[in-house]
């Protein structure tokens, strides 16, 4: 794949953090998320799990904006995401694990609903309350569960998130 073809994939990636779709990803496109998830699995905002996920979210957020910023305005464009993001990210996928891993960590609290680890299905829940088209949804959740299990595990979660967002290869 040469460089122009990587980039215009990773660019349909913005779309994915521009939750609310008005050209930028900021704060408000995280929070957004989160609020979205936490309805989505019945819990509220004031509990432990729904404080972590709106303190992962504002993390996710920062790094992000760490990383992708550069005009420093509070939001991301769409090129500050080609350019900032993917170049940074291209050769270091791991570093956009670190920054997401507090948000997954409570996106897994809230979606282990029996406490027994989160299943194919709930992945997909939690992939379609963020916009992911249901049958790439059903598709990436179903590829987590790596040992058929029907459970998947939180390193699996983080390198299959970590795929999706910044590698294009990833169905
Ligand atoms: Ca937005
Ligand atoms: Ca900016």
């Amino acid at each position: 794949m040469d460089s122009a073809e990587y980039e215009r994939k990773i660019a349909s990636r913005f779309a994915a953090f521009d939750q609310d779709g008005n050209g930028y990803i900021d704060r408000e496109d995280f929070s957004g998320a989160a609020a979205k998830l936490l309805a989505e699995f019945s819990t509220t905002a004031r509990c432990e799990k729904g404080q972590a996920l709106y303190y992962g979210a504002e993390a996710f957020w920062q790094g992000m904006a760490g990383i992708a910023d550069v005009d420093g305005d509070q939001r991301v464009s769409r090129q500050e995401f080609i350019t900032g993001a993917v170049k940074r990210l291209r050769d270091r996928p791991q570093r956009f694990a670190e920054i997401a891993r507090p948000f997954l960590h409570a996106v897994i609290a809230i979606a282990d609903e029996d406490g027994r680890g989160v299943t194919p299905l709930a992945a997909e829940r939690v992939l379609k309350v963020l916009g992911v088209e249901p049958e790439r949804a059903a598709r990436v959740a179903g590829a987590l569960d790596t040992d058929a299990n029907g459970r998947i595990g939180e390193d699996d979660i983080l390198a299959g998130f970590a795929a999706y967002y910044v590698t294009p290869e990833h169905p």
